[in-house]
């Protein structure tokens, strides 16, 4: 099946293997004389498919087994409450820092400061100069070294890829070497889950909505440190406690079923596919190449210092943004779909998650040349 290339930054595109299991298995899975959306989810079937599931992502991740993964509903977007809900508590210390790298950081900081005393460990909303070069707000990341962290805050929440302004964590700071050895780190991994390993050693709880890099939207992945389960806020709705989702794997109520299983087909295929290791080396390569391009182009630019820059989200401009109209209808024509950039940031963006093959890189460069050739100098 020839398809178009999807670059939308979710939900975005699936693996087509992925799309043709779950239509091949749609009316009867394996035999059992109903679709996986007409199962019990208490039944041996569904079961079935969340233990593999879990164990696949398990395996995937390398998770420890003191963490408890749970599948959880309400987006990652959901989770900027329940973080605090459940772990600003700890303790009774009522406090937590928040790094903010961009749109998506700023929200989590937003929906926490309603459940406590919640302070800024770093921020990039200015402009700033690396390398002799000048960078807008939210184009940049401060260094580990700069960032200032409460001993006793109850976690350090960051955002490991922002999505909309193409900005990634590459690595996770050492807490100890922020002077808050005991304070856990928090991550939305949203957009780059699966596309590089995770230190679980230096983080105490990760958060990913599925619909980029895992699969449907309706499920979140979460990952939480065991020791930092049972601490909820007398609030906290209980199908929101960790200990009650965790208590109940993931089924205190009705999970997103189908949403969870189209994640376990594509952790099969990730698995086929050589699992994390194979995904870090892809991403690296597409990103790569892209930015190779964009950097080398007098029509287009990245804005962001190379250092932070995302392999999962590119944003990139036209310098005459006068040609934005027919660059975007000439992309679709060509089958490359999805270009506009996010409206907070404006020009175009191109999502280069799992499910983008270089294959799929390399045609939306083609297209940038050509039009390149035709339109620019
Ligand atoms: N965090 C990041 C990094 C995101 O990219 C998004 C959505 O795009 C969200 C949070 C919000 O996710 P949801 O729509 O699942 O609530």
């Amino acid at each position: 099946m020839n398809r178009p290339w999807n670059f939308a930054a979710g939900p975005s595109t699936l693996p087509l293997e992925v799309l043709q299991q779950a239509a091949a298995e749609m009316c009867d899975w394996h035999g059992s004389g109903t679709s996986v959306m007409e199962m019990s989810h208490r039944g041996k079937h569904y079961s079935r498919i969340r233990d593999e599931a879990e164990a696949d992502l398990r395996a995937l991740l390398a998770v420890p087994d003191d963490f408890e993964v749970l599948f959880m509903q309400g987006g990652a977007s959901a989770q900027n409450a329940i973080v605090p809900l459940n772990l600003i508590g700890r303790a009774g210390l009522g406090r937590a820092d928040y790094v903010l790298s961009g749109h998506w950081a700023r929200k989590s900081f937003n929906e926490a400061a309603r459940y406590g005393d919640i302070a800024v460990a770093a921020t990039a909303e200015s402009e700033t100069v690396v390398d002799g070069r000048r960078y807008g707000p939210w184009c940049w990341l401060p260094d580990h070294a700069r960032w200032r962290v409460r001993p006793d805050a109850a976690y350090l929440h960051l955002c490991a890829n922002e999505t909309i302004g193409g900005i990634e964590q590459p690595v996770m700071p050492d807490m100890a070497a922020l002077g808050a050895p005991d304070v856990p780190l928090v991550a939305d991994m949203s957009s780059n889950i699966l596309s590089r390993p995770i230190d679980f050693s230096r983080l105490g709880m990760v958060y990913a909505g599925a619909q980029k890099n895992a699969g449907p939207a309706g499920v979140t992945l979460t990952f939480v440190r065991k020791d930092l389960i049972g601490h909820a806020l007398p609030q906290c709705p209980s199908v929101f406690d960790y200990a009650n989702v965790a208590g109940a794997q993931s089924m205190f109520n009705t999970p997103p079923t189908y949403a969870i299983y189209v994640a376990g087909l594509v952790f099969k295929w990730l698995l086929r596919q050589g699992g994390v290791a194979a995904m870090d080396a892809a991403s690296e390569a597409k990103a790569r190449a892209l930015y190779d391009y964009l950097d080398g182009s007098d029509l287009y630019e990245n804005r962001i210092a190379p250092a932070w820059r995302s392999r999962m989200n590119v944003p990139f401009f036209l310098r005459d943004e006068s040609l934005n109209a027919a660059f975007l209808a000439e992309a679709e024509a060509a089958g490359l779909l999805a270009l506009k950039g996010h409206k907070a940031v404006g020009g175009m963006r191109a999502s280069l998650y799992n499910a983008m093959p270089m294959e799929g890189v390399r045609a939306l460069i083609d297209f940038l040349k050509d039009f390149e050739a035709r339109h620019g100098g």
